[in-house]
């Protein structure tokens, strides 16, 4: 007989081990089945932030930050360093311990909370029936529930045409492993991956091409602060080529029996042939759900193939839940880890629920990127009137002693009420600073909140304080 649960999660990254874990607390017996598998061969539980995601793309970077400024930045301390080099196994092998740790902590975890971790591949049937297939072989093992969230995550999508090979062309997988710097990389893609991992190369000694199809350079984000992100790159040495669409790649032999990838784009200047060699294709994710749903599940998926949910993250079959990169919504970690708390609570009876509108976003480039909030051309285009106030990095004492000088803070308010609308920071640690802000907005909070609280000094939140103080035109440290 199927052994019964009051809650299965499908998946292990943060959306899914986060709702297992709190479903426990609540005090529901709950099992999880995830099918990731670590670069040992076994069970790793953390989904695609923790296995080949957030955290081992912050690892790498983390790295090569400290190489880049060992090689540009020291000297003006008075640090010289000869014969600085970088050993990329010796960087590899710690990303992969760090990403052991945190894997392994979510394993421990799942013990100390007594959910029962099934290592295989999940597959929803009628009545929130499982069959979960072990990814080590074996009989297929029966379960039910109560109730199921589904918390699949996603996959690179990949351009027709462009061929895959997980080895010269690659993924945000075989870019977090290479074997050795590679003289060009090609990134078809300059979103925040492409990014990323784009900057991890370069600042490596990597020729790096970004090939955007876009004309506008990080459309997502606030134009001012794209405008200032985009020079900033380009001055880093960061290649970057928008109105540029890659219409087609593969893997060419060539001179001396070595590969080559080749790649043709089109843009203002019609076709032209870029040769690489290697590829990073980031050109976005889709929800996963290949293997999820048996045929009587009664899971609505949208056009776009995601799991179709409502505001509380309820499906088309009742007790099935859905969460993270699935579902609708910013594929981000800490949205997925939100939606898995939010659904734990309601199964269990509490009230929860998300407000979408203050998750915070983040690019790890240096200087890091981060927002929350509406853009000042979401606020026109919406016939929003606001103030704007902005503070320098370079001009605040904090940034200076560390020596890092671009970027801004912009806070958007509501003319009216003063209510703070969006915080756009492209700065030194900008993905720490936006917290305040998150924190302001989630409380409501005006410009003038934020000008009245005292920040210490010299700190780099001091330009978030400035930049309040600058919506009413009354910044100390800058012209108003
Ligand atoms: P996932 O983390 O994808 O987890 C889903 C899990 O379910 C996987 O382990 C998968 O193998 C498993 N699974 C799928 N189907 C089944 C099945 N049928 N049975 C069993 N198991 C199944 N986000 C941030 O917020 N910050 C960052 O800095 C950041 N950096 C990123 C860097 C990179 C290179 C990438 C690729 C992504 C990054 N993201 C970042 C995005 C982030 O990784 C995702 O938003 C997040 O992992 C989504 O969590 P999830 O739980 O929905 O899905
Ligand atoms: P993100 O979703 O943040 O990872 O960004 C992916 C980026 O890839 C977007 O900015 C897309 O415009 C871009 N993109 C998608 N297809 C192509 C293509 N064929 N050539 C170049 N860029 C592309």
């Amino acid at each position: 007989m199927a052994e019964k649960f009051d809650l299965i999660v499908i998946g292990g990254g943060p959306g899914g081990y986060v709702a297992a874990i709190r479903a426990a607390q609540l005090g529901l017996k709950t099992a999880c089945v995830d099918n990731f598998v670590g670069k040992d061969g076994k069970a790793s539980p953390g989904g695609t932030c923790l296995n080949v995601g957030c955290i081992p793309s912050k690892a790498l970077l983390d790295s090569s930050k400290h190489f880049h400024h060992l090689q540009h930045d020291y000297a003006a301390h008075g640090i010289s360093v000869k014969g600085a080099a970088m050993d990329v196994p010796t960087m590899i092998g710690r990303k992969d311990e760090v990403v052991k740790k945190l894997t392994g902590g979510v394993a421990q975890l799942f013990k100390a909370n007594m959910i029962t971790f099934y290592h295989g591949t999940g597959r929803l049937g009628a009545e929130r029936s499982v069959s979960v297939t072990p990814g080590e072989g074996g009989d297929t093992v029966e379960l039910q529930a109560d109730n199921v969230i589904l918390a699949s995550g996603s996959v690179p999508i990949m351009i027709p045409n462009v061929e895959f090979d997980g080895e010269y062309i690659v993924d945000n997988v075989g870019a977090l492993d290479f074997a050795q710097v590679p003289k060009t990389l090609g990134v078809i893609g300059a979103g925040v991956i492409g990014l990323e991992l784009g900057s991890v190369w370069k600042r490596l000694g990597a020729e790096v091409v970004l090939l955007e199809a876009l004309p506008d350079f990080l459309a997502m984000a606030d134009r001012e602060i794209a405008k200032h992100a985009e020079r900033e790159f380009r001055k880093q040495g960061l290649d970057i080529r928008l109105a540029t669409k890659v219409m087609s790649a593969g893997v060419k032999s060539a001179k001396g029996g070595k590969k080559k990838v080749e790649v043709t784009i089109e843009n203002a200047d019609g076709e032209t042939k870029l040769s690489f060699d290697r590829l990073l294709v980031s050109v976005g994710r889709k929800a996963h759900t290949e293997n999820l749903l048996a045929e009587d599940a009664g899971v609505r998926l949208t056009e776009r193939g995601q799991i179709d949910v409502d505001e509380y993250s309820r499906t088309s079959a009742p007790g099935v839940w859905a969460v993270g990169d699935c579902v609708r919504g910013p594929m981000l970690a800490h949205k997925a880890s939100e939606e898995g708390i939010a659904v734990a609570e309601l199964i269990a009876g509490k009230p929860a629920h998300i407000h979408f509108d203050t998750v915070p976003w983040v690019v790890y480039t240096d200087p890091e990127i981060a927002w929350v909030g509406k853009t000042e051309a979401e606020l026109k285009e919406a016939g929003v009137e606001f103030h704007s106030g902005t503070f320098p990095f370079a001009i605040n004492g904090r940034a200076l002693t560390g020596g890092q000088g671009p970027g801004l803070v912009k806070m958007l308010a509501d003319a009216e009420s003063d209510a703070i609308l969006g915080v756009h920071i492209f700065g030194p640690n900008a993905s720490e600073l936006i917290a305040e802000c998150v924190v302001a907005m989630e409380f409501q909070g005006s410009s003038e909140d934020l000008a009245r609280i005292v920040h210490a000094h010299p700190t780099l939140s001091e330009a978030v304080h400035e930049a309040a103080l600058h919506v009413d035109r009354r910044a100390i440290h800058r012209g108003n």
